[in-house]
């Protein structure tokens, strides 16, 4: 498999779906508003890990990646929170001594395989090498086999460690998860994986596809969408009415069906996305000479003006008719309380008004239902997939949580 380099990054999506890896006849900009986003907050982060804190200036990075200067400040708050660590929480620091950031690895694999990447930090502690990861939650695919390609990295670079250690730290549930790989476990599990990457005429349509430099072209994501919209074509009943009965047969074809329907509804929104931007870059408006027209069109949204509102509101309601109509923002609020603080007072503040506001019952737990399909560990007996390696312990708090226990095996 000369030729093929395999980005520690890209591996979530090359791993699903070998195809994947073949260059696209047309290459489109990837990026988006979310993306430039987590680009902001991953180099304020690289800035404050580097130097030890504080954070360096938001407004520069944010102006930089063209993001929202309140998000990046708040992402980067809970990161810096994570990393230090709080009077209440250990910072992750405390397992990356002499950390080095987003430091480029490479190594010419003797399968052929070029493998690269850019850990967000890595450290060396006694026989074990140490991988950290920043995960905004945008787009984000199970970073498993990521984190495999940086460990192996990682053992590459210190031929002396004999196991890898990883963390991703989740943004958006705030969570970490860490993972122990064994340097022999890791080796055999990347021999499975290459024989997956040698596969490169077999496609495997997905939720990946959506980070696939191969989407506009690709025959199996188009199939795929094309099966989608003739399943909805039939009708629900129809579809439910051709269900297999038995409960797992069943439960695959809907798991199925649900992976088709987020290829098209990315498919969708991709669409929606380019349709925005050429009708933007012919200067908001698009005539088809047939009478009809795209338009980019700006819509007023009214919204109330508390300090204008709540007086005249007042005279026409009581204060208990009002009150279920009124929403407080919890990251405006703690932005407020914040501003006041001097540096390193500023979340004590914002803990202290929340243990106030928790005695006084002032907060309310909305309970969203959502439906997700997760990977579960198969039965004894099931096919193994190159997904074994390198068991996942979540952690609430900063530290592996027994994940050096739940040893990696394949
Ligand atoms: S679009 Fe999807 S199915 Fe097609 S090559 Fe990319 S990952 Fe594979």
């Amino acid at each position: 498999m000369h030729g093929l380099t395999l980005r520690a990054s890209f591996a979530p999506v090359a791993l699903e779906c070998a195809a994947a890896t073949v260059a696209p006849e047309v290459e489109f900009a990837s990026g988006g508003p979310e993306a430039d986003l987590g680009s902001a907050v991953h180099e304020v982060l690289a800035g404050a890990v580097r130097s030890g804190g504080p954070l360096p200036d938001v407004g520069a990075a944010s102006a930089k990646w063209g993001a929202d200067p309140e998000e990046v400040y708040r992402m980067a708050r809970w990161g810096w929170a994570q990393w230090a660590g709080t009077p209440d929480l250990p910072g992750l620091s405390r397992w990356f001594p002499h950390p080095v950031v987003e430091e480029g690895l490479r190594w010419a694999h003797p399968s052929g395989i070029l493998l690269t990447g850019h850990p967000d930090v890595a450290a060396v502690d006694g026989d074990e090498v140490r991988v950290a990861d920043w995960k905004f939650g945008f787009l984000d695919l199970d970073a498993a086999d990521q984190m495999r390609v940086y460990a192996l990295l990682a053992l590459h670079e210190h031929p002396g460690a004999a196991r890898a250690r990883t963390v991703v730290l989740r943004f958006r549930e705030g969570a970490a998860d860490w993972r122990t790989f064994g340097r022999e476990e890791l080796g055999a599990w990347f021999v499975r994986a290459a024989c997956r990457l040698a596969q490169r005429h077999l496609y495997r349509a997905g939720a990946w596809c959506a980070r696939c430099p191969r989407k506009w072209e690709c025959p199996a994501k188009a199939a795929k969408v094309r099966q989608t919209f003739a399943e909805l074509g039939v009708g629900p009943a129809a579809f439910l009415a051709r269900l297999p009965s038995e409960p797992a047969p069943r439960a695959r074809v809907l798991a199925d069906a649900y992976e088709r329907a987020k290829v098209a509804r990315q498919t969708l929104d991709a669409l929606a996305d380019l349709l925005r931007a050429e009708v933007a870059a012919a200067g908001g408006a698009l005539a088809d000479g047939r009478g009809r027209e795209l338009r980019l069109t700006l819509q007023e949204r009214r919204t109330l003006d508390a300090r204008a509102a709540l007086p005249v509101l007042l005279g026409h309601l009581s204060h208990e008719e009002l009150y279920p109509a009124l929403t407080v923002g919890k990251g405006k609020v703690e932005e407020a309380l914040m501003a006041n603080e001097p540096h390193g007072a500023k979340g004590a503040k914002v803990r202290a008004v929340n243990r106030e506001l928790e005695a006084a019952g002032a907060f309310r737990l909305q309970v969203v239902e959502k439906l997700e399909l997760k990977r579960v560990p198969v039965t004894q007996g099931a096919l193994t997939d190159g997904h074994s390696s390198g068991e996942q312990a979540t952690a609430t708090a900063n530290d592996p949580a027994g994940a050096a226990d739940t040893a990696a095996g394949a």
